[in-house]
This record gives C-alpha cells, structure tokens and sequence, in this order.
C-alpha cells in the first residue's frame, strides 16, 4: 500500500509526550523514533496498529482525521452510503442496533451497510482457496495492519498471503453493484490501519475509513442523539456469521475451518506480542496449519479506534449477541440468494514486498554502542526493559538505527544523574564559600577606605602635636612636672600615630616591596621582638626545604609578630606557642600554633575586622589582625584560622595558617 508516506496516520502531540518509551515497548514495527527526548511515529514504518494510541496514558497520539473528507459529501445533498464494521456492537453498547441504524441515516447516510455481508462473501472465498490448498498455507489477510506489517517486515512471506480482499472491499464491490459507483462509500470502524487501506488499495472504491471514535464525534457535530431518532434496519443484503470477524477466530468459525486442537486446518493469534511471533513461527515453518489467522489487536472489538472502556467478553459478548440476533430473523433463503447473486464478484488481490527492514550493526558496533552506555562486561546488560526494548542488545541495535538514543537507559542515566548532583553539590558548597569571602573582602575594603581617609586627615595634625610636644618637653627641662607631662603626651601621640600607619597599611595605602628573604631568619626576628611571659613554652619547626621567598620583609614580620602576640595574649596561663615554617616549590606556608583559649565561632568571622577585639580598653586596638589581613592580601596570600574554644571539643587552641606564593608579584 502507498500513500502513507505523504499522510501519517498517527502522529504525537509533543506537549503532551512525557518520554515514558510505552509506546515504543508496544509497536511491533519499531515505527517510533526517540530523538531530542520525543516519541515520534515514523509514518513510513507504521502499519497502523495503533498500538501506540492505546497505551498512550498522556493521549499525545494523535490519529489522522477523516471527517474533514466525510463531512463534504455529507453537505454536498447528494447520496453517500455507509458500512459499518461488525464490531459496532461492542462499540454501542448503549444504543439498540436498530436505533444505531437510524442515527446514520439521521446522519445524513442514504444507505447503511453492515460490512458483515462482504464477511460473509469473504469467508465463502476463504473456504475455497483452503479446499483447493493442496499443502499450501496461508496468512489470512483480514487485518490491515497484518498486510502492511508483513509486506514491509516479512517481504518474502508475502506469497503466503492469502489472496483475498478485506470483507471492506467485498462489501465496497457489492453496494456499488447495488447504488451504482457513483454514489461514495465510507466505511466506519475500530481500525487506524484501514485508514491506509482506503489510500491505497481500496482508494477508488472506499473514500474514507473513520474510526468510531470519529463516528461519535459526527453524530455529536450533526446534533444526532439516539433518543431522537427512529429505528431502522441496514440496507440489504444482510451479513450472517460474518458478523463474528469482530472476535478473534471469527474468520475460522464463518469459514468452517477447523480448529481442532488436535489437527487444526487453521489457528489464531493476536495482540502485539503474539503477533509478531506466530509471523515469525509461520516463517520457520512452525506451524502445522493451512491457515493462520493473525490479528493486530485482541480481536477487532479491541481496536484503537474504539471509546468504550468495557473489557475484552463484553465487548465479545455484545458481539455475539447481535450475530445470534441477526439469526433469529434472518431469512435464510434471501440470504443465500444474495450470495449465489455476488459469487461471481472478484474479490481476489494479489501482494507486493515493500522491504522495510533496516539494516543491523555488527557484533563490534553494538559492543561500542553498549560501552557508551557503561555496559562493558556482560552482567551490566540489565536488560530491564525500561528503555522500551526487551534487552540492552535491541536497544543498540535500536540506536545504530537512529531510532533510540542512549539516555533512553533508566540505569546508565540514573548513575551518571548522581554523578552530576555530587558535582553540583560540591560546585555549589565552593560557590557558597567563595561568596563568604567575597562579602568579608567587601566589607573590609570600605572600612579600609574610610580608615585610609580619617588615618590621612590626622597625621598631619599628629605630627604637628608630637613635634611641639618635643620642643616643650625639651625647653621645660628635665626633672620638672611640666616635662613628665609633656613626654606623656609625645608618647601618647606617638601612639596614635602608630595606629594611624597601622590603620594606612590596612587600607593598602603602603607598597610591598618583595625581596628574596630568609623565613627562617625572619621567624627568628619576630621571636626576638616578641615580649615572652614565663609559663609559655616556645616552639620553632622548620620544615626541610628553600627557606627563601620573595618577601617584604617588614611587612612579613609584622604579620608574625601580630599573630604571635595574640597567640601569646591567648594563654594567659601559660602554654605553648609553636612556629612552623612550611610549604612547596611554590608556596611558603607560616603556621603560628598555641594552646589558648580559642575563638569563639561567633567571633571568628569578626576577627579582620579593624577594631574588633575582645581585650580590655587600652590593651587592644583590635587593628593587629586587620592590618595582616591587609599585608596578606598584598602579597596574594592566604591567612586563615582554625580554632576551637569549648574545652568539651578537645584541646582548645588556635593555628593561624599564612600562605603566600614563594614568587610574589606585588598588587
Ligand atoms: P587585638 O589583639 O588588638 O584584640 P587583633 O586584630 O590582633 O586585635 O585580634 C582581634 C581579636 O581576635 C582579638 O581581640 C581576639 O579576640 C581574637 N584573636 C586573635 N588571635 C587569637 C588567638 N590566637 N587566640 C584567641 N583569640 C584570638
Ligand atoms: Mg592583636
């Protein structure tokens, strides 16, 4: 059949397509493609099953619309007639048939037919072609989706076909016998599949196939109810057991063909699963039957283009009760008078291999493909399924064929999700700790603007005090009143002024001046200008490597002298203060060690701050730390502390870690 490449007959509705590979589990053509994580029906692999619209939880498959063709010839005024498929009943189960009957022709149907009869002509054929078989077997060609998946997947198989047209197309041939070929034919069913038939081989013949789903929404659009219309019978001629096609070995039972499970002139199969495998058994020569009767879906009264919810025997049920029905007031003697009347119809057709099949990768291109997705030994190959392909083997196979992707694998895309959340984590607890310090670097740089400002506006001032303050004091002479005083304020000036370079060198105002420097030289500098009280132990570690670095040594040894003095301020009781010197071919490392008191962890993000500190009035300027922070950062160091205050913890105690680059290169 052609046509199908210009008009998909199912396509998806990609808002709605949550990707959950259900419909790739159940197409038995391997018509739907996953890319850029959408299911997409690929209309020149699909034989219309419907399958996919079935299990489609989300409805994101959309089936082709024939009522935008049927609707015209309805407006038109001129006839149309109608057949229906014999598994109306189960669709209607709410509506009596007669009523049925008379809701299409309210419609706007001039003629009304039960597909049955071309079922029963269909049959007929059926029962002859086996009478003359001769050791032949054959495929029954009653579904669609049977024709179509065979001709495309099982191309050699087609010879096998049984050489009958559908009971549509009989039934097609006899109404246009009766109204003439002018009058148009639609036909009405639970099938996508006939869809494809109507543009292919029955297209001069049948205009359109809509689904019952479509029926009811054109009685909806023509404002048809059942309650407001009057019964009436299908035009003849009536169908008889051909009614039964709608179930599954219905064909066998209209055909008497014998299904004995003993010795079986014909068997049956249906559903997805099963079809594809009683297709693949014919193939092997498995089965020991003349006919073989394969349908897509659990009988026709299962089909895609069905609404009601019922299960499987009601809808069976339904079936065979308008069949028995039919019986009760079926003339028998019209009925066989109708069928010697079109025995001499043609209803033969004939086959064509339409080869769709796609070629497989070698053993080593899915061996790579399932590396990609980790499956290097044999026991990662889970096969769970979740992919849509019943092993991991058909998955790759599914993608060298540009049908799958790999993140398709539920476990391979789990794994390598935790992988990316662990590295999300991490990135992200860097991020957070980078922002700390980007808001301490902050808030320090605009208290060392305003510091830099006040500092420059009173050293003027200081001088100018500190220098008269030493003239008085040397003009009062010595021994008196006036010059104690007078020193007392020279060194209480000279105090400020000291905290006012202090506070200049934490505003960077000043410029580091790198040398080469000994620390082991300058470790001993701070130590000898440090003020040592009797109960703490002193401590000095040098690590066997370069000693020289590229310093400014004045500064350097301020930092140290800053730290030390609080690591000794720190153990008012006594202790030990240790000095490491440390580090790599690229970095010097201080580390300044005592067994004090600790900071508290609220402190701790306060300490660089100017003027923080927690000693009495006149004994801190809380400007020690500040200033080194300042020092440190010129160098392109690091200072860092770690400290424990709560005795409960362990030992309390501090270590300021200094680390600069042995190289600096001077901001
Ligand atoms: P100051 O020594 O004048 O108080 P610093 O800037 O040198 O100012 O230190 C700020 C504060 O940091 C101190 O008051 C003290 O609370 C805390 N601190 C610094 N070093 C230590 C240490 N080794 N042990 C305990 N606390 C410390
Ligand atoms: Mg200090």
């Amino acid at each position: 059949m052609t046509g199908m490449l210009a008009r998909p007959l199912i396509t998806t509705i990609r808002e709605r397509c949550r990707v959950c590979y259900g419909c790739v589990r159940e197409c038995p053509a391997k018509a739907i493609r996953i890319t850029g994580g959408q299911a997409e029906v690929m209309a020149d692999r699909c034989i219309g099953c419907g399958n996919c619209v079935q299990v489609c939880s989300q409805h994101a498959k959309q089936v082709r619309d024939s009522l935008g063709e049927i609707e015209p010839l309805l407006d038109a005024g001129t006839p149309v007639s109608i057949m229906v498929a014999p598994s109306f009943p189960a669709e209607f189960l709410d509506v009596p048939w007669k009523r049925f009957v008379g809701m299409l022709r309210a419609a706007g149907f001039t003629f009304v037919h039960e597909v049955a009869f071309g079922a029963d002509l269909v049959s007929e054929r059926y029962r002859q072609l086996l009478d003359g078989a001769a050791g032949r077997t054959y495929v029954a060609t009653t579904c669609p989706a049977l024709v179509e998946y065979v001709e495309r997947y099982h191309p050699h198989l087609v010879g096998s076909l049984a050489p009958i047209v559908s009971p549509m197309v009989a039934a097609a041939r006899v109404m246009r016998r009766i109204h003439g070929a002018e009058v148009p034919t639609v036909f009405a069913g639970p099938c996508i599949a006939k869809k494809a038939e109507t543009d292919g081989f029955a297209r001069d013949e049948v205009v359109a196939a809509m689904t019952f789903a479509e029926l009811r929404e054109l009685f909806r659009r023509r404002g048809v109810r059942a309650e407001d219309v009057v019964d009436s019978d299908f035009d003849p001629p009536h169908g008889a057991v051909g009614g039964l096609f709608a179930i599954t070995g219905g064909l066998l039972k209209a055909a008497a063909v014998d299904d004995d499970l003993v010795d079986a002139e014909g068997v049956t199969a249906d559903g997805h699963e099963r079809f594809v495998e009683a297709v693949k058994e014919f193939e092997a020569g498995a089965i020991p039957a003349a006919l073989l009767e394969v349908l897509a879906c659990q009988g026709c009264v299962m089909g895609p283009g069905m609404t009601t919810r019922a299960p499987r025997f009601t809808r069976q049920t339904a079936v065979s009760h308008y069949v028995k029905d039919r019986a009760v007031t079926l003339d028998e003697k019209v009925w066989r008078k109708a069928m010697r009347r079109y025995a001499g119809l043609d209803l033969s057709r004939g086959f064509a291999p339409d080869d769709r099949r796609l070629q497989g990768p070698t053993r080593e291109e899915i061996q790579a493909i399932l590396s990609r997705m980790g499956k290097d030994r044999p026991e990662d190959e889970l096969n769970c399924g979740a992919c849509g392909y019943p092993t991991c083997c058909e998955h790759a196979i599914a993608i060298h064929q540009g049908l799958a992707e790999s993140e398709m694998c539920l476990p391979w895309t789990i794994d390598r999700l935790r992988t990316t959340v662990g590295e999300l984590h991490e990135s992200h607890r860097q991020l957070a700790s980078t922002q700390d310090a980007l808001v301490h670097a902050e808030k320090l740089a605009s208290m060392g603007q305003l510091a830099a400002g006040i500092a420059h506006e009173v050293n003027n001032p200081l001088g100018v005090v500190l220098m008269y303050a030493h003239l008085l004091a040397d003009e009062a002479g010595k021994d008196t009143q006036l010059h104690t005083d007078l020193k007392l304020i020279a060194e209480q000036a000279d105090r400020c002024k000291r905290i006012v370079s202090g506070l200049l060198n934490f505003a960077r105002q000043s410029q580091v001046n790198l040398q080469p420097v000994n620390v082991r030289d300058l470790v001993d500098a701070a130590m000898r200008g440090v003020r040592r009280p009797e109960g703490v132990k002193v401590r000095v570690e040098h690590a066997s490597i370069d000693p020289v670095a590229e310093l400014d040594r004045d500064q350097i040894l301020q930092v140290l002298t800053n730290v030390m003095v609080n690591a000794i301020e720190a153990m008012p009781n006594g202790g030990t203060l240790t000095v490491r010197t440390g580090g790599t071919d690229e970095r010097m490392v201080f580390e300044v060690v005592d067994t004090g008191t600790g900071i508290r962890p609220d402190h701790m993000g306060k300490i660089f701050t100017p003027f923080f500190t927690t000693k009495p009035m006149g004994r801190g300027t809380g400007l020690g730390l500040a200033v080194s922070y300042g020092i440190v950062k010129m160098h392109r160091g690091e200072i860092t502390p770690t400290s424990n205050a709560d005795p409960a913890a362990g030992p309390t105690g501090t270590t300021f870690k200094i680390d600069l680059p042995r190289r600096g290169r001077a901001e």
